[in-house]
């Protein structure tokens, strides 16, 4: 069933939602990429552009090849026009309450046979789904960032999930050159749980002044052999992403301890110091365009 699949939807053109679609045009599907900031979609149109120029630069993809792939994205505004995708992947916000809505709405608008998707990094695939008819359908689907380079995909069947749509994303994992694992739908699922601490404890060293984000990224890197520090790696993130993550994984282990979120990741949210994306997070990134 999933061979038939040749159209993607991906709704949210932000980090995850721009990597996913440029994974997908150049694994020849056409997407249909959904957000509804007009900007934020235009974002995601260049940054899917430089990505598949890079691919080019580093001699991993023909030009020829390169533009075929960028003439099948299509950026669309109205969520109404999903229809003809067979496979969704909803990459919008770690908000609970804004992912039932999108897939209520959905579940309006999707083919029935379609696989409805979520990129979540942590909320409950059963909650997302159970704002469906059609929980049965509804999988998680978790990629990591960036999407282009990293290859784990933690694919999440929820409560009522059916086991055809567990393998149907397995395949489609498959197929866009990723490494799918089974998942189970407990909070944070794996990844992002045993990685929670990893930021989490990093803050909080942080938090009691002895050493500064630097210093702690560069021993992680240095002594622990670690790609990127902690800080590095929230700024990739997101610090707004990692903190819905953060509280989400907290509030559904009912307020467990081991896993409460930190001041400082709130107050850089508040202030807008997001990381890469914004251009200063805990550090600073002079080329991001602003907005
Ligand atoms: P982001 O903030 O970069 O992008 C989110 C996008 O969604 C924005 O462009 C925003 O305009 C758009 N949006 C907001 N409301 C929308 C709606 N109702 N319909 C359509 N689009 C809407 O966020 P991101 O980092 O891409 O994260 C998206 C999802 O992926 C989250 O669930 C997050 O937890 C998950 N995730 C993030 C990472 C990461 O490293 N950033 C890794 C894995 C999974």
């Amino acid at each position: 069933m999933n061979d038939n699949v040749t159209t993607i939807g991906v709704i949210g053109a932000g980090t995850m939602g721009a990597g996913i679609a440029q994974v997908a045009i150049v694994g020849g599907f056409r997407v249909l990429l959904h957000d509804t900031v007009e900007a934020a979609l235009a974002r995601g149109r260049s940054r899917i552009s430089q990505g598949v120029n890079r691919a080019v630069e580093r001699g991993h993809l023909q030009e020829e090849a390169a533009e075929e792939a960028l003439g099948r994205l299509a950026a669309i505004t109205r969520l109404q026009e999903m229809g003809e995708a067979r496979f969704i992947i909803e990459a919008a916000p770690e908000d609970l309450t804004l992912k039932q809505r999108l897939f209520a709405e959905l579940d309006g608008i999707a083919d029935p046979g379609a696989v409805l998707a979520t990129n979540t990094s942590s909320l409950s695939i059963t909650a997302i789904a159970g704002a469906t008819t059609r929980p049965m359908r509804v999988v998680g689907m978790h990629f990591f960032n960036p999407v282009p380079a990293m290859t784990l995909v933690e694919v999440v069947a929820g409560q009522r999930t059916d086991p055809g749509a567990v393998d149907e994303t397995m395949a489609l994992a498959r197929r866009l050159g990723k490494t799918p694992v089974r998942a189970k739908d407990t909070p944070g699922f794996v990844v992002n749980r045993v990685a929670r601490p990893f930021y989490l404890e990093a803050m909080r060293i942080l938090g009691e002044g002895r050493l500064a984000h630097d210093q702690i990224d560069g021993i992680m890197k240095g002594a622990g052999r670690f790609r990127m520090g902690p800080f590095e790696l929230m700024d990739l993130i997101g610090i707004d992403v990692n903190f819905a993550v953060s509280r989400s994984v907290y509030e559904a282990f009912f307020q467990e301890p081991r896993f409460r979120p930190h001041p400082i990741q709130q107050r850089m949210v508040e202030s807008g110091l997001l990381g890469r994306k914004t251009g200063r997070g805990f550090y600073e990134y002079p080329n991001t365009p602003k907005g």
